[in-house]
């Protein structure tokens, strides 16, 4: 049986997630899309977590390292197993399933202990079914496996120095919840050897599953199908977009009057009727009332990484390495512009706080989207950094949160989509966006920042990509104004 034939361990958990993303994944390769760069940031991180776990085993050998081919892995882990070591990502098959588990390790009477490394902070279902394949496929090509251990990041973990992984990682021992799912493998392979072979795919409408565990690839594909406003805009609409799918109702408007909505989700039925954003002048004048000149617009980027780059730092806790900041004197002035991007290796808090401090005013209010992210950005900064402490308890009482207005519904614009994200909110309510930048959105302007501060780039390319981060950030405090503008325009 040549390497294309086996079920890997991925595919046998797109398999349980849904048999239709399974079917194409084999009979219409080419539907679903390259990871992009998100996904493949993540995939990166993991390759890092994983090389970490393999610290705790000094004496573990690599299987394989080079080699492509499965079935010569296969083939070169069975000399492998006979040196009693730790294995790490030895491949075996067995009842056409193959996996290459991350670490075996020897265990007393012949056996091995199976762990697997995840980058997760706590234990999910899905990597129980994970854990459950490869057991049974090991046990299948006659390992015999003593313990079962999901290895994953410990949250409390702190930084200090060198990163112990003994201390980075919590061993969770899982043996008796896999061994029970283990038992079910066969039979779902099975059935996955029966779906691979159908003539057409299987006929799988929509639902939770496209999201659970994992947001499948093929949303695009699957759910194109939808009116660009449907009753999947609804706000906080749980599985009430399936409920009304379910009854032949794909349109806002369409929804019944028997059928319950909360007041928001009201507010979008009777938007998506009317085709006129619905605007509560009262609520938006009693917000606009808050705002005191000077007023200081302020967003932060931030970067999160699994393995904390610097001292006192938890696994992925949030850093800031750049904000923008607006400040608009008095009524019709011109707007002065403030930016912090931090430059080179170090941990950019100090500077960062420091600019920070000096460059909100001494008065007047502080207006971020969504403030709580920036506020508690600043409350970590202060933990690490007390000296900042007075200041920020001094500029708390001012800060002002944008996104108030939007949700609370004071504000709704259909193109909103259900969102009140600053992102959906701008282009609805000011017909700008952000389409003319490089960067778009904060998850590519984190990924790039670290990929041109911590990996080799050349000068030009990081020169390019910091112009870009600039230009991103000062949008988005320059929306913050635009959007301020229009709301002040909406009596
Ligand atoms: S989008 Fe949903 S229905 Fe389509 S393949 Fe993915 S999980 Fe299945």
């Amino acid at each position: 049986m040549s390497g294309s034939h086996y079920i890997s361990k991925s595919k046998f958990l797109w398999g349980l997630q849904c048999p239709k993303l399974f079917w194409l994944a084999y009979n219409a390769k080419e539907l679903i899309p390259e990871p992009d760069a998100a996904t493949q940031a993540i995939f990166e991180q993991g390759h890092d977590v994983g090389g970490l776990a393999k610290k705790m085993f000094p004496d573990g050998v690599e299987v394989g390292g080079d080699v492509h081919n499965l079935d010569e892995t296969i083939r070169l882990t069975q000399p492998a197993l006979k040196l009693r070591k730790p294995l790490f990502e030895a491949a075996f098959s067995a009842g056409g399933g193959y996996c290459r588990p991350d670490i075996l390790r020897p265990a007393p009477q012949n056996a091995w202990d199976l762990i697997e490394v995840k980058s997760s902070t706590s234990l999910k279902d899905v990597h129980l079914d994970d854990l459950a394949f490869q057991t049974w496929v090991l046990t299948g090509a006659g390992l015999k496996i003593r313990r079962i251990y999901l290895c994953h990041i410990n949250s409390d973990f702190v930084r200090k120095g060198e990163i112990d992984p003994k201390k980075f990682f919590t061993l969770e021992d899982v043996t008796d919840q896999t061994a029970e799912l283990a038992q079910l493998v066969a039979d779902k392979l099975d059935d996955m050897f029966k779906v691979i072979r159908q003539r057409k795919h299987p006929d799988i409408k929509i639902g939770p599953r496209c999201n659970d565990p994992y947001g499948c690839a093929l949303v695009d594909h699957c759910w194109k199908f939808l009116p660009s406003h449907s009753v999947f805009d609804l706000y906080r609409g749980g599985k009430k977009g399936f409920d009304l799918l379910e009854q032949g109702i794909t349109t806002l408007e369409g929804i019944s009057d028997d059928f319950k909505l909360t007041e928001k989700q009201g507010i979008q039925k009777q938007v998506a009727i009317s085709v006129k954003p619905y605007i509560n002048k009262k609520g938006i004048a009693k917000f606009l009332a808050r705002l005191e000149y000077p007023i200081n617009y302020l967003d932060f980027e931030t970067f999160n990484s699994a393995i904390p780059l610097f001292d006192g730092l938890h696994p992925y806790q949030q850093v800031p390495f750049q904000f923008s900041l607006h400040t608009v004197k008095a009524p019709g002035a011109k707007p002065e512009h403030v930016m912090f991007l931090s430059e080179g290796r170090h941990d950019p808090r100090p500077e960062f706080m420091l600019k920070l401090r000096d460059s909100v005013s001494r008065t007047g209010s502080i207006v971020a989207f969504n403030a709580p992210f920036e506020l508690g950005r600043m409350r970590e900064c202060c933990e690490a950094m007390p000296k900042f402490s007075p200041w920020l308890k001094g500029i708390e009482g001012r800060v002002v949160d944008l996104l108030g207005p939007f949700r609370s519904f004071d504000y709704y614009h259909p193109d909103q989509h259900g969102s009140a994200s600053m992102k959906a909110v701008l282009p609805a309510l000011t017909g700008k966006g952000y389409d003319d930048l490089g960067i778009q959105e904060g998850g590519t302007a984190s990924n790039e920042f670290l990929r041109v501060t911590f990996s080799e780039v050349t000068e030009a390319e990081r020169r390019r990509v910091r112009q870009q981060l600039e230009e991103y950030c000062g949008r988005d405090t320059e929306g913050m104004i635009w959007i301020t503008d229009a709301l002040g325009g909406c009596d």
